[in-house]
């Protein structure tokens, strides 16, 4: 067993969702957002669920406080190891890691911000099935129009480039304590995020030293 606990930090873009996906599959990691805890304990409506939701329908940011009963007892549960993808995000969360859990390995997917402007701005979605689209990547067979269902395939209104643009310096200011820490802890690796998918897979793997 290679049971391991790492945190996947990248830019939007970068392929993190999808690598997370890849080791998750390949060695039973769960593979852990904050997104889908909220959404998976709103729709359980379990007791931190309904908290969160409150400031979720008010558009407000759930507090730390609740952030990390729902991360704990996510992890805690995750007993061959876990992906943490999009957590942690500042310093509250780090030290909040720090005293729980071991972490043993940070990757840092990198991504110029040019790149990551160039492939959020590809991305196409139908505007009937929802399905994804990427026209660097993933295009469909006839330009504009949805493989599965014809619909029409448009670019959504926050993947302008003045709004991708803003959610990168969004990122940077948030995770460049986080990376910095890490970097000290000699914790954290870094792997160039502009290869293919299998590449970049393969190079997460040798970093982790994991077969
Ligand atoms: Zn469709």
């Amino acid at each position: 067993m290679n049971k391991m606990n790492i945190i996947l930090i990248g830019i939007q873009g970068s392929g993190k969702g999808t690598q997370a996906k890849l080791l998750s599959e390949k060695y039973g990691w769960e593979h852990i957002t904050t997104g889908d805890l909220f959404r998976r304990n709103i729709e359980t409506a379990t007791e931190l669920g309904l908290k969160a939701k409150i400031f979720i329908d008010k558009g407000e940011l759930v507090p730390d406080k609740y952030v990390f009963l729902i991360v704990k007892d996510a992890l805690e549960k995750a007993v061959d190891g876990f992906i943490l993808d999009g957590f942690p995000r500042n310093m509250e969360q780090v030290h909040f890691l720090q005293e729980n859990f071991d972490i043993q390995q940070v990757v840092l997917l990198e991504l110029s911000d040019d790149k990551a402007v160039e492939r959020l701005m590809a991305r196409r979605n139908c505007v009937k099935c929802k399905r994804d689209y990427n026209i660097l990547f993933k295009k469909p067979q006839r330009d504009g129009i949805c493989d599965i269902c014809g619909g029409e395939l448009v670019i959504r209104d926050d993947d302008t480039e003045k709004a991708i643009r803003k959610r990168i310096e969004k990122f940077h200011n948030e995770t460049n304590q986080v990376i910095g820490y890490y970097i000290e802890k000699g914790l954290l690796s870094t792997v160039n995020a502009g290869q293919p998918v299998e590449s970049i897979h393969n190079e997460i793997i040798s970093r982790l030293g994991v077969e």
